[in-house]
């Protein structure tokens, strides 16, 4: 249930609340709105009773929330959450671009493909210091040495980076050098690397499970926000389904879904989610045209010599077409 404060609720009012939701058993999370406070109630088993805190002062309604994500819904937050990282804002209008090779390279390479990427107009670094790979005789990532390179893209560019996370023994060394954690698409289910992460004051962006329903997508996103962690970014990055004409079935069904339900920023990766450079960046113009507030994608200057992923990476000019789309589609926007 969701206690929704009258917009002139004191701060008093508002602790009264949340101490008479704790004393029913329950816990209390305030969540502060542009306009109003909502206190949603968690940790119940039953539906909780209405009458118990509607009509203590200050309190403007109590909507029962059926949906099983409460956190990142729409009804505890109607504003969209903006993610600011490194002076980028995630979540707003204007589609960001998080661009770079699948795997972290040589520190020369990343940071030529970094250089490259800025200059076309991306706005956040991505590299993959560990890879989890399917094949465990693939290349795995250059790990620890990996994530000083990304550290020096940072310095050297002052690009934001985005790296992925495989391992909660990671955490502390990876947020020395990363401004964004990724959980991949085979951990959106590792609840308790979740629940790690929902303790951290680190941005997550979290994809898409390649069999996961979009409830289930939500509910792992709830995991973040439950634990403490609202800076989640969501990515749909395509799922596995009969068709074996792509990597994967990019799902942009779920874009314009999840920018209804929920007021999480919501970007796409259509990298992974077509898994082949020559349909990126038609399905990068889909994906901003129904509503991604960015795009994850692989790019290199020389695709060809990638250490990973290269198949499905696209070079700089074509990075830069991306750009000029995002910028003819901005003319659209009503
Ligand atoms: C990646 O971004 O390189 C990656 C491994 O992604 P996913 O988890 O979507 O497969
Ligand atoms: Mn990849």
């Amino acid at each position: 249930m969701l206690v929704i404060m009258d917009a002139r609720a004191t701060p008093e009012q508002c602790e009264a609340v949340e101490q008479a939701i704790v004393s029913h058993g329950f816990r209390a999370i305030p969540v502060p709105g542009e306009n109003r406070m909502a206190i949603c109630v968690v940790g119940n088993r039953d539906q909780v009773p209405q009458q118990t805190f509607v009509h203590m002062p200050g309190v403007k309604d109590c909507i029962q929330v059926t949906r099983p994500y409460k956190l990142v819904s729409r009804e505890v937050r109607a504003e969209d959450s903006i993610v600011e990282v490194g002076g980028v804002a995630i979540g707003g209008s204007t589609p960001v671009i998080m661009a770079g090779p699948c795997s972290v390279e040589t520190e020369a390479r990343t940071l030529a493909i970094a250089v490259a990427a800025k200059a076309a107009g991306a706005e956040v670094f991505r590299a993959g210091a560990y890879k989890p790979r399917t094949n465990p005789y693939s290349f795995q990532g250059l790990g620890e040495e990996g994530l000083h390179s990304l550290s020096k893209v940072r310095e050297e560019t002052g690009m934001p980076v985005v790296s992925e996370i495989v391992d909660v023994n990671d955490i502390d060394l990876m947020l020395k050098h990363v401004d964004i954690l990724q959980v991949g698409t085979r951990n959106m289910a590792n609840y308790s690397l979740l629940k790690r992460l929902g303790e951290v004051g680190c941005p997550i962006l979290l994809k898409r499970g390649l069999s996961a329903t979009f409830s289930e997508w939500l509910q792992a996103a709830e995991y973040l926000l439950a634990a403490g962690n609202e800076k989640v970014i969501l990515c749909e990055r395509g799922i596995r389904t009969y068709s074996n004409h792509s990597r994967n079935t990019l799902d942009l069904n779920v874009v314009p879904l999840a920018r209804e339900r929920t007021h999480l920023p919501v970007v796409v990766d259509p990298s992974h989610g077509v898994g082949d450079s020559s349909r990126v960046r038609a399905m990068s113009r889909a994906a901003m045209a129904c509503g991604a507030q960015g795009l994850l994608l692989e790019v290199h200057t020389d695709p060809s010599t990638a250490y990973s992923d290269g198949q499905q990476t696209v070079d700089m000019d074509t990075l830069q077409g991306i750009l000029r789309d995002r910028e003819t589609l901005s003319m659209l926007a009503d």
